[in-house]
């Protein structure tokens, strides 16, 4: 029954607490649990992931300079490559900070 899938994990460790208790086998309640807390990964995917994933889309919208002595024109250090006239770094906080609006 699919229906098992629309248990909340507090829902679950409930059950699991209550099954346990009760002298039965968890094991398959447990598995399930391990399944609802990678799905919740999977849909709260650390802040950190998204980031990177919002920076690469942007990045492969992006024209990259490659060459030697480039210079970002917003550290205005030398670089070998550019992303959008800047360093990576400079790329990477230009994205954040659009992103953050
Ligand atoms: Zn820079």
């Amino acid at each position: 029954m699919p229906a098992i899938a629309r248990f909340s994990k507090k829902e679950l460790i409930e059950l699991i607490e209550t099954t346990e208790a009760a002298g039965n086998d968890t094991t398959e309640l447990r598995s399930l649990l391990t399944k609802v807390e990678q799905e919740e990964r999977l849909k709260k995917p650390a802040k950190q992931g998204n980031d990177e994933n919002y920076i690469a889309e942007l990045r492969s919208q992006s024209s990259v300079e490659h060459g030697t002595d480039l210079e970002c024109m917003v550290c205005h250090d030398k670089f070998d490559q550019l992303i959008s006239g800047t360093c990576e770094d400079c790329f990477r906080k230009w994205v954040l900070s659009t992103k953050k609006r």
